[in-house]
């Protein structure tokens, strides 16, 4: 359980030398207990004192890395339960699998299908982040090879599923790119000497709590410190269960036997796959293997994950000024919408469909969407009226008519007042933009300069 202020305070000195910048001890342990000071400051503390409360401030959820570099993977390390608390820090880890014992070819396609698992949304990349290599050949030097083929073609950090022996090839081989070493339950020991002596990660690998609480302890007392856990559960909703379990352990209890990120073969048969993953990415699932390569698969999943792996505090964004779309030319549309990144991508895309050079208005909303920007007062008649005095557009444009969003139809007046611009309301939704783009008139933009 997290420590209160009164629990720090008496293993503090009780001095009130203020030492640590707090006037009083108390009032530093009420900064402690808030997470916003660590025992370090204070330098007459015991080292039971330092102990203890170094433990305590320590993540409730360990970090745990994969890979290096540019793409190394970090599961774990979360703070909370629920993301309107915080934030999620990092999302759940996808990684596809590929068996050992395909022939070249087939092994190389299936590589290239999955270095292919790359989209564009809301101006981010969001892919697939590992390759989980499946030993199935039974032959370490196969296996070896080919987790060295497999690294150098996709440059992404390896889930190495495979017994000791292979195992062990694979990591002479690929070691340093530090891969998740994931032995099955009957090579635990030997897969976490393994670990101990690289200093890799393991994943482990038992039936629920109950088989997860002893398998941790063995693969701690064989030395392995970067553990994974797999609970092997059978269907989704036991999936779920257990992560939920894992990470309610971790957070609420600060059970420090079983808090660590968690782990879940989805392939190999099992089943409902995609509905086990689109929940362990609401649910906790840190790591998910899948067997799948398909685009039409692993996108909405990406996509899912993108949504939820954000700052509730932070919307996405874009800078807000004026956005070409096409080769706009002076009796060009001009359109005004939020600079919430969704709505941005949404409605340029729908511009774009409508085959229209148009020039898009974006407005400084603080990344809401229009209907949340207008209720909190920051898309309204008079910021949009300054912006249209003060961005610059007048000088694009021969015309003075503005394309407003049909969500916020009421603010035409207030703009046309005090703009002196013409305001067409558009569309509510803008889906419909395209037809609606394509029945304006030229002379709906007619030059009114000069
Ligand atoms: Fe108390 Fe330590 Fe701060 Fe001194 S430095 S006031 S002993 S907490």
């Amino acid at each position: 359980m997290a420590l209160t202020a009164l629990d720090i305070y008496k293993l503090l000195p009780k001095t009130n030398c203020k030492e640590c910048g707090f006037p009083t001890c108390l009032a530093f342990a009420m900064r402690m207990a808030a997470g916003k000071a660590t025992v370090d400051l204070c330098p007459h503390a015991s080292g039971e004192a330092k102990a203890t409360l170094g433990a305590a401030a320590s993540p409730p959820l360990p970090k745990v890395l994969i890979g290096a570099g540019e793409r190394e993977v970090v599961l774990g390390d979360e703070t909370v339960l629920f993301r309107h608390e915080k934030t999620f820090c990092h999302p759940s880890a996808v990684a596809i699998s590929v068996r050992d014992d395909l022939p070249d070819a087939d092994f190389a396609a299936r590589i290239e299908a999955i270095r292919g698992l790359a989209f564009e949304r809301v101006g981010q990349r969001i892919s697939v982040d590992l390759v989980a290599l499946r030993c199935v050949s039974g032959d370490a030097g196969k296996y070896a090879r080919r987790a060295g083929a497999a690294f150098e073609a996709t440059g992404l950090p390896l889930v190495l599923l495979a017994p000791a022996g292979p195992l062990a090839a694979a990591a002479d081989a690929v070691g340093a790119s530090r891969p998740l070493l994931s032995p099955p339950p009957e090579d635990l020991e030997a897969g976490a000497r393994l670990a101990a002596a690289r200093k890799l990660p393991l994943r482990v690998r038992a039936r629920g709590m109950g088989g997860l609480a002893p398998a941790l302890a063995t693969a701690r007392e064989a030395g392995a410190a970067s553990l994974v856990a797999d609970p092997a559960p059978e269907c989704a909703r036991e999936a779920v269960a257990d992560a939920t379990t894992l990470r309610r352990l971790a957070i609420l209890a600060r059970n420090r036997d079983l808090a660590y990120p968690s782990a879940f073969d989805l392939g190999n048969g099992f089943p409902d796959p995609f509905l086990a993953a689109a929940l362990l990415i609401a649910k906790y699932g840190s790591l998910l293997v899948m067997d799948t390569a398909d685009p039409a698969d692993l996108l909405p999943l990406l996509t899912l994950r993108q949504n939820l792996f954000t700052d509730p505090q932070r919307p996405i964004q874009v800078e807000p000024g004026i956005y070409p779309i096409g080769a706009p030319g002076e009796s060009s549309p001009v359109l005004i919408t939020t600079n919430f990144s969704l709505t941005y991508f949404t409605v340029r895309g729908d511009v774009e469909a409508a085959r229209t050079p148009a020039l898009l208005l974006i407005s400084d909303c603080d990344g809401m969407s229009v209907l949340t920007a207008w209720a909190a007062g920051k898309f309204t008649g008079e910021s949009i009226a300054r912006q249209l005095a003060e961005c610059g557009i007048a000088d694009r444009v021969a015309h003075r008519t503005l394309i407003l969003p049909g969500m916020v139809a009421r603010l035409s007046g207030r703009i046309e007042e005090l703009s002196k611009w013409r305001v067409l309301v558009g569309p509510q939704e803008s889906s419909a933009l395209p037809s609606y783009l394509r029945r304006l008139t030229a002379a709906a933009f007619a030059p009114s300069r000069g």
